[in-house]
C-alpha cells in the first residue's frame, strides 16, 4: 500500500490486479476514502501516480460526496438517519428497555452494539413485512420469504432455486435501516420483480419502472450510500 498526497491530504492507495475478464484500469474512492486502482493485466501503468493525476477531478468529486454522507455513530449521544427520520441515540442507565419517541431512542446503558443492531433489524424487519407484501398483494407477485442479513456488496439479493420452488427466497440488507424508507422501496420492488426476470435486462426495468417510475433515479441515490461503512456502524467487521 502507498500513500499519497492530494490536496494536501495523505491518501492511501491500494492496487490490485485483476486476471479476469475485466478489460480497462479501474480506480475509484472507497469509503475509507482511501483510491482503489484495479489493474488488468495488460495494464499500462507501472506506477500509479499518472493514472491518478488523469483522474483527479473524479476522485476529488467522489472525496467530497463522501464527506457529505451523513456518518452515524452510536456513541454516548449521537444523532442519526434511520429510514430517512431523524433521531438522536442514546444509552441511558435509567432505563430497563428502549424507549422510542419521535426524534429519539434511547437505549439502556447495558445495550452493546449487538443488541442496538438486534433492536435495527427488528425495528426493519416490521417496515419491510408492511412495505414487502403491500407491493405483492398490489401487483400481484410471488410470493416467497425474505431474511435480513449483513452482507458486504448488496442490499438485497433474489435466490431462485432450479429445483425446488421452495427454497426460493430473498434477502434484504440490515444496512437499510440507514436509507430513507423510499430507497426500501425500490429495493424490495428491484427483487420482487427479479422473481419474473432473473437478470437486469430491459424487460426486467420495464418491470420495474411499471411499479415505480423513477426507479433508475431512486438506484442512483442508493448507490451514493456507503454499504461498507454503514455496516461498520452497525458493528459488522470490515471484509
Ligand atoms: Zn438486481
Amino acid at each position: 500500500m502507498r500513500e499519497l498526497i492530494i490536496n494536501h491530504k495523505e491518501i492511501k492507495v491500494i492496487e490490485t490486479t485483476n486476471y479476469d475478464l475485466q478489460k480497462y484500469d479501474t480506480i475509484r474512492v472507497n469509503s475509507y476514502g482511501e483510491i482503489v486502482i484495479e489493474y488488468t493485466c495488460y495494464s499500462r501503468w507501472s506506477n500509479p501516480e499518472p493514472f491518478i493525476k488523469k483522474n483527479i477531478p473524479f476522485i476529488q468529486k467522489q472525496l467530497d460526496t463522501l464527506k457529505k454522507t451523513i456518518l452515524p455513530t452510536f456513541k454516548n449521544e449521537s444523532v442519526v438517519y434511520l429510514l430517512g427520520r431523524k433521531y438522536t441515540v442514546y444509552r441511558s442507565k435509567r432505563i430497563q428497555t428502549v424507549r422510542k419517541t419521535k426524534n429519539g431512542i434511547a437505549f439502556p446503558r447495558s445495550y452493546t452494539i449487538s443488541n442496538i443492531r438486534q433492536y435495527l433489524k427488528d425495528w426493519l424487519e416490521d417496515v419491510l413485512d408492511i412495505i414487502y407484501y403491500h407491493y405483492i398483494k398490489k401487483y400481484n407477485l410471488e410470493t416467497v420469504s425474505f431474511h435480513i442479513i449483513e452482507a458486504h456488496s448488496y442490499w438485497g439479493i433474489c435466490h431462485r432455486s432450479r429445483k425446488s420452488h421452495f427454497k426460493d427466497y430473498i434477502k434484504f440488507n440490515t444496512a437499510l435501516i440507514f436509507v430513507p424508507i423510499r430507497l426500501v422501496e425500490y429495493v424490495v420492488v428491484h427483487e420482487l420483480c427479479h422473481l419474473k426476470h432473473m437478470n437486469h435486462g430491459q424487460s426486467f426495468w420495464d418491470e420495474v419502472e411499471g411499479i415505480l417510475p423513477d426507479a433508475k433515479k431512486k438506484r442512483k441515490l442508493l448507490h451514493s450510500y456507503h454499504l461498507e461503512w454503514l455496516l461498520e456502524r452497525l458493528g459488522v467487521k470490515r471484509r
